[in-house]
């Protein structure tokens, strides 16, 4: 369906996986998919979405200032599309998110974007916000606390594993790692019982 979907997460979800599998679902039947990532994240090198369980595949990157219904206009036009994904999605402008909504309207392809909904504050990022508001489905990707709740947080953890409470939305380059916890162990700060 030429929908804007949205399906958002927690860290440590498996996102791209299911993104890399849903977009691989096409091509195995010889449809074509266009695969788009944030700039910021380089964990694979820039251009490719890359998953915790060893699927990676080339894709093409947004920066906050282009235009992505310009983009996936000209790919349509050198060859058909299928259906768009989005990895981290959360990158979006809202001007980007609505770009992609018309993209899905006029050129009548489903557009499936995959990020997080909320900062290591708890706070929604700019995209998930565009999109939380505009996407015509809605979808939770759930993954689980150390306690075995659904994690919903996001906390960030310094170089030697300690939780961090200030700092910039995105980090590029530093030693942060990211746990997703649920709501009460993210406000208690409890980590659980940890092996290292
Ligand atoms: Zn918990």
């Amino acid at each position: 369906m030429a929908k804007l979907y949205f399906n958002y997460s927690s860290m440590n979800a498996g996102k791209s996986t299911v993104l890399l599998q849903a977009s691989y679902n096409y091509v195995e039947r010889g449809m074509r998919t266009l695969l788009l990532t944030a700039a910021v994240d380089d964990r694979a090198g820039v251009g490719r979405i890359s998953s915790r369980i060893g699927l990676v595949a080339e894709a093409d990157i947004f920066r906050a200032g282009d235009n992505l219904l310009d983009h996936i206009r000209k790919a349509h036009e050198a060859a058909p599309i299928d259906a768009v994904f989005v990895d981290e999605a959360q990158f979006l402008t809202e001007d980007q998110v609505w770009q992609l909504a018309h993209a899905s309207d006029r050129l009548g392809m489903p557009v499936m974007c995959f990020g997080l909904r909320t900062d290591f504050q708890g706070k929604l990022f700019p995209g998930s916000k565009a999109l939380l508001a505009l996407a015509d489905s809605l979808k939770e990707i759930k993954t689980i606390c150390w306690c075995g709740r659904k994690a919903t947080m996001v906390a960030r953890l310094d170089g030697s594993g300690r939780i961090v409470e200030e700092g910039e939305q995105v980090v590029i380059g530093g030693e942060e790692s990211y746990v997703s916890l649920c709501r009460r162990h993210w406000v208690d700060r409890d980590l659980g019982p940890r092996c290292d």
